[in-house]
């Protein structure tokens, strides 16, 4: 449809950016019946600059928007364990846990058998990730407008609320409104749409940068997610020690996605060249993993992190905060596609209620409910991730931590459940218990 400056479209939500957070939340609401627009300024298929990697947590969150997530080769009759990453040609490949490496230790670790959460986790380049859940969410309903930038919110004059966007189109630039009694920014760490209401960052709240690049590499079928807790420029113990944490992640298509960020809680922080830090790196890894220049199929790339809701509030005015656009990245892990995806599907909850209110106070009051819902699932379990993240910005705590605790495997048992979320809320194992007893008893961030 060809739409002039003078014209406007209606919806009931509209939701800005077709990330995760943005897709799941279409999708949910599409699936209730409501009328919603989904506008995303780039147009699929889209690189996004990721690790590409998805705990149980994010696996979660597919199964329950109904996304096929491959079969499992090794409960395949004739199928085996090492297949798993291979995937099954449906372009997911898949991981059975964490292998955590520091120095010269490496550990495996299985994701927990939980009654809460699948024992699997996944890998998928984002380029086609994305596109998948877009379509998705499309396929519920929603609107899908790609090429469509939104510029800036529509303001009620009297009330100074959200009642639509202002956007333009990719190609022409054509202005175009859209009016909706609700508005969800899921824009990403640019947050335009937090920003242009007056939501801004907040400085004490954690930070990552990261950066990452795709290898061709004999690991590609890797089975386990590879996170590194140090990184050295050559032999491990024996060479110079870099800032930051690396990943390696294999794709299952020929390729791994490897990475290293560093938190804003380390002095290097601000005067850190990223692009060489990657290269020396890997300049120091076996040269058989294939993690060279002539193996490169793209560039390096980077991105923020931004993390244990480092904007809030959630809800002003009409307009509720999703995934990166509201910093809800774990600073445990740096996992911010699970949590995109549950604040999405849980704005989009909070939306269905306040809509089937009338206008007014009632209404106003389910949307209120939003940043206390967001803040009793996470809030004491951020407040633990800051701790965290201020604990192994010293050097010192992080090697003595590798060093005594990385050969302990009950303590690393609990660090898995701790760093990746994952505990049965009831009926769980003891550090289960423990874990959701301290996120309790921390004051919710
Ligand atoms: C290097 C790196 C590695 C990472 N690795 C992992 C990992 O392995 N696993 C993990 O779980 N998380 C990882 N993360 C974090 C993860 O990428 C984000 O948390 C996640 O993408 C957040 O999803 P989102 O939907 O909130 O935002 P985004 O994925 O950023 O999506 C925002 C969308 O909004 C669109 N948009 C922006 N502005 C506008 C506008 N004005 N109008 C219309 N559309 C707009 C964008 O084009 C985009 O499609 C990593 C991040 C980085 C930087």
């Amino acid at each position: 449809m060809i739409m002039t400056a003078a014209q406007a479209e209606h919806a009931d939500v509209i939701v800005v950016g077709a990330g995760p957070g943005g897709s799941a939340a279409a999708y949910h609401l599409a699936r209730t019946g409501l009328d919603v627009v989904l506008l995303e300024k780039t147009s699929f298929p889209r690189e996004k600059v990721c690790g590409d990697g998805l705990t149980p947590r994010a696996v979660r969150s597919l199964i329950e928007m109904g996304i096929d997530t491959g079969s499992d080769p090794a409960g395949e009759p004739g199928g085996h364990l090492d297949e798993r990453a291979t995937g099954d040609g449906s372009g997911w490949a898949r991981n059975r846990g964490l292998r955590i490496v520091g120095g010269r230790v490496r550990l495996e670790l299985p994701w927990p058998e939980l009654a809460n959460w699948p024992d699997y986790g996944l890998v998928r380049p984002r380029l086609d990730f994305d596109e998948l859940l877009a379509r998705h969410a499309e396929k519920a309903g929603a609107r899908l407008r790609e090429q469509t930038a939104v510029t800036g919110p529509i303001l009620d004059e009297r009330t100074g609320r959200v009642i639509g966007v202002r956007a333009k189109t990719g190609r022409g630039g054509d202005p175009l409104r859209f009016h909706a009694p609700l508005v969800i920014a899921a824009d990403g760490n640019s947050a335009r749409m937090a920003l242009s209401v007056g939501i801004r960052r907040r400085e004490d709240r954690p930070l990552g940068v990261a950066v990452r690049r795709y290898y061709r590499s004999p690991r590609t079928h890797d089975d386990f997610l590879e996170s590194h807790l140090e990184l050295w420029e050559g032999a491990p113990g024996a060479s110079r020690l870099l800032p930051g944490y690396g990943w390696i992640f294999g794709v299952g298509d020929g390729t791994s996605n490897v990475g290293l960020g560093l938190l804003n809680t380390t002095t290097a922080f601000q005067n850190t060249d990223y692009k060489d830090l990657l290269r020396r790196w890997l300049g120091g890894l076996p040269p058989d993993w294939g993690y060279t220049e002539e193996n490169a199929t793209g560039p390096v790339r980077g991105g923020a992190l931004p993390m244990a809701f480092n904007r809030a509030p959630h809800y002003r005015d009409g307009l509720l905060l999703v995934g990166d656009a509201g910093g809800v990245v774990n600073p445990f892990n740096g996992e911010g596609i699970a949590y995109a995806m549950e604040s999405g599907r849980l704005a989009a909850e909070v939306a269905v209620q306040a809509l089937a209110r009338s206008h007014g106070l009632s209404r106003e009051r389910a949307l209120q409910a939003y940043p206390h819902v967001l803040r009793q699932r996470y809030g004491g379990y951020y407040t633990l991730g800051r701790v965290f993240v201020q604990l192994i910005g010293n050097p010192t705590v992080m090697r003595t931590a590798t060093r005594y605790g990385l050969p302990r495997p009950t303590l690393m048992r609990f660090t898995l459940k701790l760093l990746a979320n994952l505990t049965d809320p009831r009926g769980g194992d003891a550090l289960d218990r423990l874990i959701n007893a301290m996120s309790r008893l921390a004051p919710a961030a």
